[in-house]
């Protein structure tokens, strides 16, 4: 019965089982995607980062391809820096306290940003936060003196 609405079924809502969905569908799969949340709070845990996710960029000109939306102001007014590779591992590293996965992280980290790519080319909006993260931290520091 299920094989006459989809060819793959997934069980899930949040980041990964969106990636796998748009796999799925890239292949030509017809995707059936459930979920246990209800919809006002679907996105899993996604919808608590507000959609952050960490990701290795060189500066201005990965973000633009990630989120070409930015608008000439903000590519001016925001210092973007750069997330290397090794600061992603170190962060890696500390926030687990070494007990992730090596290999899993070594993947997350050398294809985050071709995968974010990726989901953009698939239809998913992304939206720079860095400009975002350095008012809000700003603004902390203004309000701590
Ligand atoms: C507060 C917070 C801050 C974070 N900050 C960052 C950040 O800055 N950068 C970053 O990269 N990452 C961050 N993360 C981590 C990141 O959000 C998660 O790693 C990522 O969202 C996990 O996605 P997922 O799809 O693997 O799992 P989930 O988002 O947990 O999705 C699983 C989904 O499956 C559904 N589900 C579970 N069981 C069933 C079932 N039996 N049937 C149907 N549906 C089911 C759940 O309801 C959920 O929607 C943060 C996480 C949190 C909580």
């Amino acid at each position: 019965m299920a094989g006459e609405i989809a060819d793959v079924i997934v069980v899930g809502a949040g980041n990964a089982a969106f990636c796998a969905a748009l796999s799925a569908q890239e292949r030509g799969a017809r995707v059936l995607m459930l979920e246990a949340a209800p919809q006002e709070e679907s996105g899993g845990n996604s919808r608590f980062t507000a959609g952050s996710m960490r990701v290795v960029y060189n500066g201005v000109d990965d973000i633009r391809t990630l989120a070409p939306d930015l608008t000439p102001a903000e590519i001016v007014g925001t210092d973007f820096g750069t997330y290397t590779a090794e600061q992603f591992f170190d962060d890696m590293a500390r926030l687990t306290r070494y007990r992730a996965d090596p290999d899993l992280v070594q993947l997350l980290v050398c294809e985050s940003f071709s995968t974010l790519n990726w989901m953009r080319q698939n239809g998913v909006r992304l939206r720079n936060t860095v400009g975002k993260v350095q008012k809000a931290r700003l603004r902390e520091m203004l309000s701590a003196k």
